[in-house]
């Protein structure tokens, strides 16, 4: 049947829970990414604070809840980046110089921080921490993505719900 075969492979790069893409679909992006790439773009690797203590607090199922909702706010927040569920409660976000600049990802932590997850009533404290990089010529994708997580440890090591440029 055509189309079932396109249905399979859409399956394969999306995420089930928060149906964001997922790593595979990333790195596939960011392997035929050089072809064009420039000097604006740039990579965040987004991670959830203390997120093991969501869990152990509210329940799997509410963390669960915290990754959709989350997944809701990037799509909205990134809307012309590239947004991926790269593991468990992180996220790589590219995005290729159409002209979003890389504060947006202050914009979005701010948001994030700000905005009211209700779980069974209860109020979630969410906050997320950010590292992002420019792309650099002559720079393999490994060392891009490993530049963003490098800045991204350097903001839990220094408090956390911040983003390190
Ligand atoms: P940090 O602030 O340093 O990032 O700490 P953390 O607790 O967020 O990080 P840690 O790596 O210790 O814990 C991540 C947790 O995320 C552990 C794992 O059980 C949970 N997790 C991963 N995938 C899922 C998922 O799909 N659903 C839920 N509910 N939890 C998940
Ligand atoms: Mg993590
Ligand atoms: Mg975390």
């Amino acid at each position: 049947v055509i189309g079932s075969e396109d249905k399979l492979k859409k399956m394969a790069l999306v995420d089930r829970l928060t149906g964001l893409y997922n790593r595979h679909f990333m790195i596939d992006k960011l392997d035929t990414y050089k072809k064009n790439a420039d000097k604006k773009d740039w990579l965040a690797m987004i991670d959830i604070d203390n997120f093991k203590k969501i869990n152990d607090k509210y329940g799997h199922n509410c963390g669960d809840y915290v990754l959709v909702h989350l997944g809701q706010i990037l799509t909205e927040i990134c809307e012309g980046c590239n947004v991926s569920r790269w593991g468990g409660e992180e996220f790589l976000v590219m995005c290729e110089g159409n002209g979003t600049d890389m504060q947006l990802m202050e914009t979005l932590r701010k948001h994030v921080a700000e905005e009211k997850f209700e779980y069974e009533g209860q109020n979630i404290p969410v906050t997320i921490t950010i590292g992002v990089a420019g792309y650099q010529s002559n720079r393999t994708i490994d060392a891009w993505i490993q530049e963003a997580d490098g800045k991204l440890y350097e903001g839990k090591n220094s408090g956390k719900n911040k983003v390190v440029y």
